[in-house]
Formats: structure tokens, C-alpha cells, sequence
């Protein structure tokens, strides 16, 4: 049977403010799709060391499952109908101090409200990965077990029966798993399960503990004399001498391995010199740091702010002295300095007492800005970002629990970390779709960290260059405070931004080219002066589709419903969503036709063209086919900012956040795919690339270049970006919003229906249309679709949308609730193959 739920999150919820001495019962989510909670009694041995936020063993249908404990009761509440012999008992705490802290707590319970998201997996998604403990099924021998062993004839030992007898017999106890190894997976559920029934063995649950722990060395360290064994002071070898010299020179203690190497002794005279007790050997914890070792940038507190930041900075740390909620947009162009307003304003905020958080949108900016704190606050920093080894997470993870770090720094789930006392919330580039989590639970960074900050009475900083139409709209309303750097620090002029019409380029040479005149011109002399240079097209792979010139085939994904990308490096044709590979082609595949041609350059293709054109300028390509390996990126980026490469071709990954005074060109190959994309958000985000990349140029004392080539130079997104007017661009796409009923003018669900069965996921849909239909009868909302999704096939997997919009959200939450608490009782349809996404950010 399954485990009373209970009716009300919100009535339990309460009553954990009530925390009686032993509470005979737990409130758990478990990480799974259901919004409930569930309610277990605690057994006496667990019920002194229950907390809120430990991590709990519960039965769960027939399986057992680790969940949360969110609430502790005393009593049941009288307000819930269930009866006690109805609940079962939990069997086994994790922790004995809480892994969640009550704000932690309380973010993900706001996001699983506003976002119509499990709970349970909000709170998974919120602890790192090496916290996520798995169950495991313990067998373990009884006493008629052994007998039975004893019995065995030498040809039964040999039967699959036996052999898992004998395992489990060897320690008394093993997991089904060992078991698996030795007679193979497919028998073994089936032989434990006779084994069980015979009376031989008997099955348990057990929790198997976190994959990642505390890292410990062997070191050794000096004695002082007075501990030595024998206290004649008998002479010592040549190479115990040396041993206790280097420890001396080294402070008196070193891991072993190290010792070993730099006195080039072995490790039996160390042994020796642990006997005489002049030395002695231990356990050193060791701390995985993530820049160990790595070079800093010299810190910038010697500088004097400009008048623009004076005021910023200003603003900001008179809200952190009210010490309550405050929430600033600090729109600066690129270059204005914005990243020295948050650090001071960080410091301000530590030296209050509390402590501080960043945010950046991708890995690829955290090497560059955690260097960047780090020289200024230095151990004081943890870092957080999915590259990461599960070992460095735990390490950066626990010193912010314990309170060793005061700073983090990193990428969206960075959002939950567990700092105590946040005084600030510094969100960067926080017009960027990658705080936007694409899986389930779908959740923006964000908006999250800005309720957090509310929380916790923080004050919450949103930078950007090119602020989200949202925040900008926000900051109008009055809801966030405007702050603006409108100059590059020193007047340094913006980069002159160039249109260059493709299609003109087109009529002068009568074929197709990749790069006009303009632009290798512009390269050629940028190069000429010892410039650097930035080439950026979003297109990664050689080309982007490949084409039958006898039949029109394009060729397409197996499992999806986009063209394959041929990349030349290994020689395969590639789905860029599902990682499909083949080889590429040499007629084609529908009709055998010979003229198969390759179209649509991609990166690679680019990195090649200007190589052989221009075999003397260094190039780098960075996209997420160079970057894979761990490290790389960071390197590009450093040798480039040191002058060892001259330029850099590559994705929107090389568009941002950098700061490379040498860069006096920069050129866009391509824009036109991305404003194409059918997507309301695709003129921003075009927008947005362009500004940011173009701010790349011209942040040194030299002048910077613009060139941005396109088929479409009058699009306004284009007219806008070439004159760096924000606002401009802002006032027009705001009035689109507008008249097209678009966010921020109404709130926006999706509902993505997805599966292998197009019947069934066409059926699916029509029913939550109908039941969104039956909810929406007072016509608050407007529901569109089902419709095919843009991208109608991914993964093997058909797509079917619907969209919800309404003037409110709160009644499009109640339609949106209605609709889907109705479909699931009904079970009309299987809910786990629909995503639903509050405020989504990709309609693709
Ligand atoms: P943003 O984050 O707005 O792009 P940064 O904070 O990176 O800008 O500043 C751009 C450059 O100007 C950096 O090299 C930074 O060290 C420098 N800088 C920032 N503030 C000042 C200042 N007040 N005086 C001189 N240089 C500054
Ligand atoms: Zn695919």
C-alpha cells in the first residue's frame, strides 16, 4: 500500500515551527513527479536526532526511497484525516545535521510553487552530486543458510544457487549487486528471491553513503625532542638527516609521497625514523581546490572609481546598510566597469559580517571571474560549476556550509548554495537564457535568486550590457531600482559596428561568398598593425547540412527532425541535439545521386578558410567541439589574453564577458539563422549577441571594429545594434510584446507533450486541451495549439505543444492547475510525458 499523502502542504508545513523535544512524526518529499508530501512515523531510535532538512530512508510502495524531511510533527494534524495504523514507519536517517538549510528550504518550495515543479527534485537538483546517496539491497545468511551450505554436494556448490549461497555465506552479508557479479544480472533478482523463500537468506535496504567524502593524504610531520624514544640522541644516517632537514625546511610537515621525492629517500627510512619517534606519521584532510595553483590577476582596489560607478556603488551599499531587501538593474554598456562596482560592493557586504554570491551564466565566464575574487578575497571564495569533479563540488560545498567560505561563485544551481546570512546577490549577464535550467525541474536562476536575496534581506544586483526586456520593463515599473554606467570606462569610444549587405556582396562577385571584401580587408589590416581579432559565427561543425543536388534530399537526424552537421575534423555527419553520428556520405542516400553537396559553413569550416588565407595570423577555434576537455577553454582564453594567438573564431561562447584590451576587430560572419529562429525571443537574442561581441572590441586604449555581415540589414534588431541604442531597440520590441501579447504583458506556460507514439501523444494533448478548456470556462486565458513543436521530432521522441496565456498569472496558474490535477485523476493521460514549463524561455 502506499503511504497516506498528506492534504496540505501548507497546514504541515506550519506546525514545524512547533519543535517539541521528540517529534514522532516526519513530513517527507521524495525526488520524484508528485507535488505531495508524505508522512511517516519516526521509530524511538530516530526521533531525537530527526531534523528538518536531513535527508530520510522511507518505504514507498514496495521499494524503499530517500527522501527529505521538510517538516516534524509532535502530533498528526487533527486538521488531515489520517488514521495512524495507516502510516508507515521511516526507517533510516542520512544525516544527523540537516544537509538542507531553512532558506534553502524555502527557495526550492517557492520554485516548486512557481513553477509547478516537484518539489522532491528541486531539492536533488539543490545539494551536489556527491550527496545523492543511492539504496542498496543487503543479503545477508541465516542460520539455516549455513546448515545448508554444509550440505552441498561439490555439484551443487558449482549451480548458480550455490555460488550466490556461498557469496553471501563468505562475510555473512552482500549486496544483490556482488551477487549480480558472480552469477550474472539476469538470474539474480530471481535466485535471491528462492533463496529468501527457502528460509536461507533474508533480504534489507540499506542507504549506500555518499559517493563523495573528505580527501586524506598520508603526512608526516616532526616530533618535538621530548617525544623521541630514545633520548640519547644517537646520530642519524645520512638519509634520516635529510629527511629531517626538508621537513624542517618545509615547516615541520609534508605529505608523504612529497617527502620521499624531495629528499629522495624511501619510504623505509621514514618508517625507521616513526620508530624512534622523531617523526611521526598521520592522516592530513585534504582540500580539492579548483584553482589550486592557478595564476592571479593583480587586484584592482588601488583604482579610483569613475563618477558613474562613484553613484552606483553608492546606491548599493546604502541598501546594504538599511540591511533589507533591495533590488538594483545596473545596466552598463560593456567596458563601463560594472564587474569592479560588484566586487566592492561584495566587499561591503562581507565586511558587514554576511556573505556574498555571484552568479554567472556558463562555465566558461567562472575561470575568469573566480580568478578575479579569488586575488581579492582569496580562501574566502568556493567555486560552483557542473566541470567540476564530484570531489571539488563536496570540498567547495561543505566550506561554505561550515562557513570557512563567505563567497560563491558560479553557475545557476550556485543559486542554492548553502551560505549563511547572504548580504548580497550579484546576478551577471543576467539577460542570459542559460540561467534557464532546460530539464525538469524547470527553474530560472535568476528569478530564484531573486526571491532568495528578498528571503534573506539581501540586496540583489542584475547586471547586464543588454538587460532582458523583463528587467528593463521591471526597472520602469519601479520594481527594480535603475542603475547606469552609460560610458566605457576613460571615454574609451564603443567599437564603430558596421552592417555589411550580403546580398550587395553577392551582385559584385556573382557567387556565394562566406567573407566580403569588408571584412578580410579589415582582418588583414587589424592583423597587419599586431592587433587581435574576434570572428564569431553561432554555427559549430564544418557545414550544416548536406544536400542532394538530384533529388533536394536533405539529409536528416534518424531520431530527429533537424539536418545533420558534417564535421570535417572526424569525418561524420552529426545531430546537434541528440549526438546521432554517421559517417558522411558519398551519394546520396535516397536516390544514390553523385552530387552531394555541403552546405551552411559552420566554425570549423571558418577556422580553416582563414587559416589558408592568412597562414601567418594564429587562430584558435572555440566552440563546444574544442572545449570539451576539461581545462581547454580556459586555456585559449589565457594565451589569447596573452598575446600568444591573435585570433579567436568560435560560438557565442567567445561573445562575452571577456576583457582583452588588444581586440580592435570584431567580425559576425552570420546573424540571419538566428533571426530566423521562430521563437518572440529571437530579435532580442540577436540583438543581445551582437551588442555583447561587439563589445569584445576596442576595451584597450586602441579603437575597436564592428562588422557584422547578414542578408537582412534592415531587420531593427540589426538597425539597433549597429547604433548601440538600447533603448531604442527596447521601445520597438516593447511595443511587438505588446501588440503580439507576449511576456512581460502576460504570463506564459507551455505544455510540451512528448513521446515515441504520435497517436498517443496527439490524444494526449487533445486531452489536456479539453480539460484546460473545461478550467478556463470564464475565458481568463488564451490557449493555443495543440500545434507540432518547431522542433516537432527530437530524440526519437514526436512533440506536441500547447501554450497558455493570460493578463494574470495567478488565474492562469488556477486554469493551468485545475487542467492537470484533472487529467491526473482521471488518468485520461500519462502526465510524466508532459513538461510543464512556467515562464518558459525556449519554444523550441
Ligand atoms: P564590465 O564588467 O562593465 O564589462 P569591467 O569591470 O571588466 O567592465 O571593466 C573594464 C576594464 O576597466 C577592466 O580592465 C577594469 O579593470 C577597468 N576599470 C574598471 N573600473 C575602473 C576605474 N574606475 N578606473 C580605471 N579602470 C577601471
Ligand atoms: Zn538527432
Amino acid at each position: 500500500m502506499q503511504p497516506i499523502s498528506s492534504k496540505s502542504k501548507t497546514a504541515l508545513a506550519n506546525s514545524a515551527a512547533i519543535t517539541a523535544p521528540a517529534p514522532q512524526y516526519a513530513e517527507v518529499v521524495f525526488p520524484l513527479r508528485v507535488a505531495q508530501t508524505f508522512t511517516y512515523r519516526l521509530p524511538l531510535a530516530l526521533r531525537a536526532d530527526a531534523q528538518i532538512g536531513a535527508r530520510i530512508v522511507a518505504p514507498f510502495g514496495r521499494k524503499l526511497l530517500i527522501g527529505y524531511v521538510v517538516a516534524l510533527h509532535d502530533a498528526l494534524d487533527p486538521g488531515v484525516e489520517l488514521d495512524d495504523s495507516d502510516i508507515k514507519e521511516a526507517e533510516e536517517l542520512l544525516d544527523t545535521e540537516p544537509m538542507l538549510t531553512p532558506e534553502v528550504l524555502e527557495v526550492t518550495r517557492w520554485i516548486s510553487d512557481y513553477y509547478a515543479a516537484p518539489w522532491g527534485e528541486v531539492l536533488k537538483a539543490a545539494l551536489p552530486a556527491g550527496l545523492n546517496a543511492t539504496i542498496e539491497q543487503i543479503l545477508s545468511i541465516t542460520a539455516e543458510g549455513r546448515d545448508e551450505i554444509a550440505k552441498l554436494s561439490t555439484k551443487q556448490v558449482s549451480t548458480a544457487k550455490g555460488r550466490a549461497l556461498a557469496l553471501i555465506a563468505e562475510d555473512g552479508e552482500t549486496t544483490l549487486r556482488n551477487v549480480a557479479r558472480e552469477i550474472g544480472q539476469a538470474r539474480a533478482a530471481k535466485v535471491a528471491r528462492e533463496l529468501e523463500r527457502a528460509g536461507w537468506i533474508t533480504f534489507t535496504n540499506r542507504a549506500r553513503s555518499a559517493t563523495a567524502r573528505a580527501k586524506r593524504r598520508k603526512a608526516v610531520r616532526l616530533l618535538p625532542p621530548e617525544k623521541h624514544a630514545d633520548k640519547t640522541a644517537r646520530a642519524l644516517t645520512a638519509a634520516q638527516g635529510k629527511i629531517v632537514e626538508t621537513l624542517i625546511a618545509d615547516g615541520g610537515e609534508m605529505f608523504f609521497a612529497e617527502l620521499l621525492e624531495a629528499a629522495s629517500v624511501s619510504a623505509s627510512t621514514v618508517q625507521t625514523l616513526e620508530k624512534r619517534r622523531i617523526v611521526e606519521v598521520f592522516i592530513r584532510e585534504v582540500r580539492r581546490d579548483p584553482l589550486a595553483g592557478a595564476m592571479l590577476p593583480q587586484t584592482t582596489d588601488g583604482l579610483s572609481l569613475t563618477d558613474a560607478q562613484t553613484i552606483a556603488l553608492n546606491e548599493i551599499e546604502t541598501a546594504l546598510d538599511a540591511g533589507a531587501y533591495a533590488a538594483f538593474l545596473l545596466h552598463g554598456v560593456t567596458g563601463s566597469g560594472k564587474t569592479e562596482i560588484y566586487i566592492r560592493a561584495m566587499r561591503a557586504a562581507l565586511l558587514k559580517g554576511r556573505s556574498a554570491m555571484m552568479l554567472v551564466p556558463e562555465i566558461a565566464l567562472t575561470p575568469v571571474f573566480s580568478r578575479r575574487l579569488r586575488a581579492h578575497f582569496g580562501d574566502a571564495v568556493a567555486i560552483f560549476h557542473s566541470s567540476l569533479t564530484v570531489g571539488e563540488r563536496f570540498d567547495e560545498w561543505n566550506r561554505l556550509k561550515n562557513g570557512e567560505a563567505r563567497v560563491v561563485i558560479g553557475t545557476r544551481s550556485a543559486v542554492f548554495a548553502p551560505a549563511s546570512d547572504l548580504g548580497i546577490v550579484i546576478i551577471d549577464e543576467e539577460h542570459e537564457a542559460s540561467y534557464r535550467q532546460q530539464d525538469s525541474p524547470y527553474y530560472n536562476a535568476r528569478d530564484t535568486a531573486v526571491v532568495r536575496a528578498s528571503k534573506a534581506g539581501a540586496v540583489v544586483v542584475l547586471g547586464s550590457a543588454t538587460p532582458s526586456l523583463e528587467s528593463f520593463h521591471n526597472a520602469r515599473a519601479g520594481k527594480y531600482r535603475y542603475l547606469q554606467l552609460p560610458n566605457r570606462i576613460a571615454n574609451r569610444a564603443m567599437a564603430r559596428a558596421e552592417i555589411v549587405d550580403m546580398r550587395e556582396a553577392f551582385k559584385t562577385s556573382g557567387r556565394h561568398q562566406v567573407f566580403s571584401d569588408q571584412l578580410l580587408t579589415a582582418i588583414e589590416e587589424t592583423h597587419g598593425r599586431g592587433e587581435q581579432s574576434i570572428i564569431l559565427l553561432n554555427r559549430r561543425g564544418y557545414s550544416s547540412f548536406v544536400l542532394c543536388r538530384s533529388c533536394g534530399e536533405r539529409v536528416q537526424c534518424a531520431n530527429c527532425d533537424v539536418t545533420l552537421t558534417f564535421h570535417r575534423g572526424e569525418n561524420n555527419l552529426v545531430c546537434h541535439y541528440c549526438n546521432f553520428r554517421g559517417r558522411a556520405p558519398s551519394e546520396c542516400p535516397s536516390c544514390n545521386g553523385q552530387f552531394i553537396y555541403f552546405i551552411g559553413e559552420g566554425t570549423e569550416q571558418i577556422e580553416e578558410i582563414l587559416q589558408k588565407r592568412f597562414p601567418s595570423i594564429r587562430i584558435a577555434r572555440l566552440d563546444r567541439d574544442t572545449t570539451s576537455r576539461r581545462h581547454s577553454y580556459e586555456e585559449v582564453i589565457l594565451r589569447f589574453g596573452a598575446g600568444e594567438l591573435d585570433m579567436l573564431v568560435g560560438t557565442q561562447m567567445i561573445a562575452k564577458g571577456h576583457d582583452f584590451h588588444n581586440v580592435t576587430l570584431v567580425g559576425v560572419v552570420s546573424v540571419d539563422t538566428g533571426l530566423a529562429l521562430p521563437d518572440f525571443r529571437a530579435a532580442e537574442r540577436a540583438f543581445q549577441l551582437i551588442t555583447q561581441v561587439a563589445g569584445r572590441a576596442g576595451r584597450g586604449e586602441l579603437a575597436g571594429r564592428v562588422l557584422i555581415q547578414t542578408f537582412h540589414p534592415e531587420h531593427y534588431a540589426l538597425r539597433h545594434a549597429r547604433a548601440q541604442d538600447y533603448e531604442g531597440f527596447f521601445e520597438e520590441e516593447i511595443r511587438h510584446r505588446k501588440n503580439m501579447n507576449y511576456p512581460p504583458f502576460v504570463a506564459l506556460a507551455s505544455l510540451l507533450v512528448h513521446g515515441e507514439d504520435l497517436t498517443r501523444v496527439q490524444t494526449t494533448a487533445a486531452e489536456i486541451r479539453d480539460a484546460l478548456d473545461a478550467a478556463n470556462s470564464e475565458r481568463h486565458c488564451r490557449i493555443l495549439g495543440p500545434a507540432p513543436a518547431p522542433l516537432a521530432r527530437l530524440r526519437g521522441e514526436h512533440r506536441v505543444q500547447l501554450l497558455i496565456k493570460s493578463r494574470s498569472r495567478p488565474r492562469l496558474r488556477a486554469v493551468l492547475d485545475m487542467a492537470l490535477a484533472y487529467a491526473a485523476a482521471t488518468r485520461r493521460c500519462d502526465l510524466n510525458s508532459v513538461n510543464v514549463e512556467i515562464d518558459p524561455v525556449n519554444l523550441m
